[in-house]
């Protein structure tokens, strides 16, 4: 199922800010709005993080509110200070401020521990000494209660000083656990005394060696927001099972309890979004890196050529739901197509090169020609383009033997050269060996500078050129989905994910003749190669051979998918 586009809603009416809304109204939290993104630094952002990071951001500036960034680095053995960084300039990249209002849940283990002591002295809480393993065997299932432990019932006393124990190092991994003491019976799964603290001997990113013993997420996170005060604390959906729990845990406690709404995550068309899987493919080779242009991270999107306007756009249009869908990719692409087409400034480029002689233009003669950087954006202005008498043309503008519906060069044709001549093809020049087109002589009409005839004759096709002289040889990258699966969600379980990938999901072209202008393209910037698509300056770029990376075609598949729906009274 794909989402609709909810372009004509505006974002207030969707569950979540009207919920706010009426909290609002009812002075339930004081009319204060206080939202977090809680990342774990265990990887990098990706574009299913930028809906929440959008959203939890978004919702507290519309509400004149604030949004913490917190860090929720409770499980030490993935955690890093790397990924910290790269969290946090991501979030800077995407256009949302956390001011001074940076967060660790680790700094809260100190305050953890002493709750967990507390729910202890209350016989809330008890040390089990079964394994993991046995742990796991006595919860039940969904239509079975589960087992209690034979140390369910040990006296508060013994609890405190084993828990104590734990703390000091005195176990070793696996010894003990610290269990809520809840129902064993419960029809919620969740409930039936979970584990709060493991022994872990791990050194932690930012504590170091000083805990052994770690709270599991689920005793951390809701804590964590009463600690800020959080008043609503999004999530996605699949935490809505855990909700009982966090309740459980804050009414025991007696502490300050935030609001929990749950939403959907975003799962998009031709990607995978699990932190498992993309750490997967960067470190088996399968990519070039986090910020591979092929990546959904957020890394990958930049260096791709996506802008956090773009991003944030699309994140605004699918707006939030309470269930699973998916995104068509396409939708992303639409954003950027159309950031990009009010921003970037058009250039000529040639893929796949076909020489153009132009016999009448005299050998020697260079002309500027002026073009037209953005015609979304007259400030943007114009820029001169030398035109010589031997240029490149896309080969596919070119067809020996037209069929019916091709208008652009062929023998005897006449066509427009943008921003410059009339040519007609007068002869091609074949390979004798191969036979394949090597180069096109043509002439032109100097009458028709700057693209127009005085007689009134018309061309059906204009097409690009670079002149050859003059042009620049860069490498272009084109990229294409990742997978070949439309829902990677339905890959069988059995089977390897990997298969799925797409083996042309990068193609790689060198010595594309490019417009002489380009020179001076710096890293990031981002151009429209006429008739082709959205191009970005890769950072692999060196002042001989510039690198472009093919953000989207200029083809808005959504555009199709939309009106196809229209056409079928879907949306
Ligand atoms: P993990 O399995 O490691 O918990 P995660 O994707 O949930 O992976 P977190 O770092 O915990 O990663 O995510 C931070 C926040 O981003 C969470 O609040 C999470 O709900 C949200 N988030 C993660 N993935 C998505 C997604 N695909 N769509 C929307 N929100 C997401
Ligand atoms: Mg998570």
């Amino acid at each position: 199922m794909t989402e609709p586009d909810m372009r004509d809603k505006p974002a207030s009416t969707d569950f979540i800010r009207q919920r706010i809304l009426e909290d609002l109204k009812s002075g339930r939290f004081g009319g204060r709005v206080h939202t977090r993104f809680p990342p774990e630094p265990n990887g990098y952002l990706h574009i299913g993080h930028a809906k929440s990071i959008c959203l939890n951001f978004g919702v507290a500036e519309e509400f004149g509110g604030l949004c913490n960034l917190r860090f929720d680095d409770t499980d030490p053995t993935k955690e890093s200070r790397e990924f910290v960084e790269a969290i946090k300039e991501d979030i800077r990249w995407l256009g949302f401020d956390w001011g001074d209002r940076e967060y660790y849940a680790s700094d809260y283990f100190e305050q953890l521990y002493e709750w967990a002591v507390q729910l202890i002295k209350a016989g809330k809480a008890y040390v089990d000494s079964q394994s993991l393993e046995e742990i796991r065997q006595n919860r039940g299932t969904i239509t079975e209660p589960g087992k209690e432990s034979p140390y369910r019932n040990r006296s508060v006393e013994e609890n405190l000083d084993l828990f104590e124990r734990m703390r000091k190092g005195e176990f070793p991994d696996g010894a003990h656990v610290l269990r809520a003491k809840i129902d064993m019976a419960s029809k919620h799964l969740i409930l039936r005394d979970p584990i709060m603290y493991r022994i872990r001997h791990v050194r932690h990113y930012r504590q170091g060696d000083k805990w052994c013993i770690y709270p599991m997420y689920d005793f951390a996170h809701g804590q964590s927001d009463s600690i800020e005060r959080i008043t609503h604390s999004l999530c996605t959906l699949e935490f809505e099972n855990n909700r009982p729990l966090y309740d459980w845990y804050l009414d025991q406690l007696g502490i300050y309890h935030p609001q929990q709404i749950e939403f959907a995550r975003l799962n998009l068309t031709y990607t995978v979004m699990s932190k498992r899987r993309l750490a997967a493919l960067v470190e088996e080779g399968l990519v070039d890196g986090w910020d591979d242009p092929r990546m959904p991270t957020l890394r990958g999107l930049r260096r791709r050529g996506y802008t956090p306007e773009a991003i944030r756009n699309f994140c605004a249009r699918i707006g939030v739901t309470k269930y699973d869908a998916l995104t068509d990719i396409a939708l992303l692409e639409h954003c950027l197509r159309e950031d990009l087409n009010k921003r970037a400034p058009r250039v000529m480029a040639v893929l796949h090169p076909l020489r153009v002689v132009i016999e009448n233009y005299p050998e020697g003669q260079v002309e500027e020609l002026e073009a037209i950087n953005n015609p979304e954006d007259p400030s943007a202005g114009t820029r001169k383009v030398p035109f010589s008498r031997v240029l490149y043309i896309e080969r596919e503008d070119f067809m020996e033997e037209p069929p019916k519906k091709f208008y652009r060069l062929a023998p005897g044709r006449e066509v427009r050269l943008r921003y410059a001549y009339f040519i007609r093809c007068t002869d091609v020049v074949k390979d004798a060996r191969t036979g394949e087109v090597v180069e096109l002589r043509c002439t032109y009409d100097p009458a028709t500078r700057g693209g127009d005839a005085p007689d009134g004759r018309k061309v059906k096709a204009t097409i690009h050129w670079v002149s050859a002289a003059h042009a620049l040889s860069a490498e272009v990258r084109l990229y294409d989905h990742l997978f070949t699966i439309r829902d990677t969600g339905d890959i069988p379980e059995d089977e390897d994910w990997r298969n799925y990938l797409n083996p042309n999901s990068r193609q790689i072209l060198k010595n594309c003749p490019v417009e002489p202008s380009l020179r001076a393209a710096k890293p990031g910037a981002h151009y429209q190669f006429e008739r082709i698509g959205y191009f970005c300056v890769d950072p692999d770029s060196t002042a001989e051979t510039p690198v472009f990376n093919r953000a989207v075609t200029l083809r808005d598949t959504w555009a199709k998918i939309q009106k196809q729906m229209q056409a079928s009274g879907g949306a």
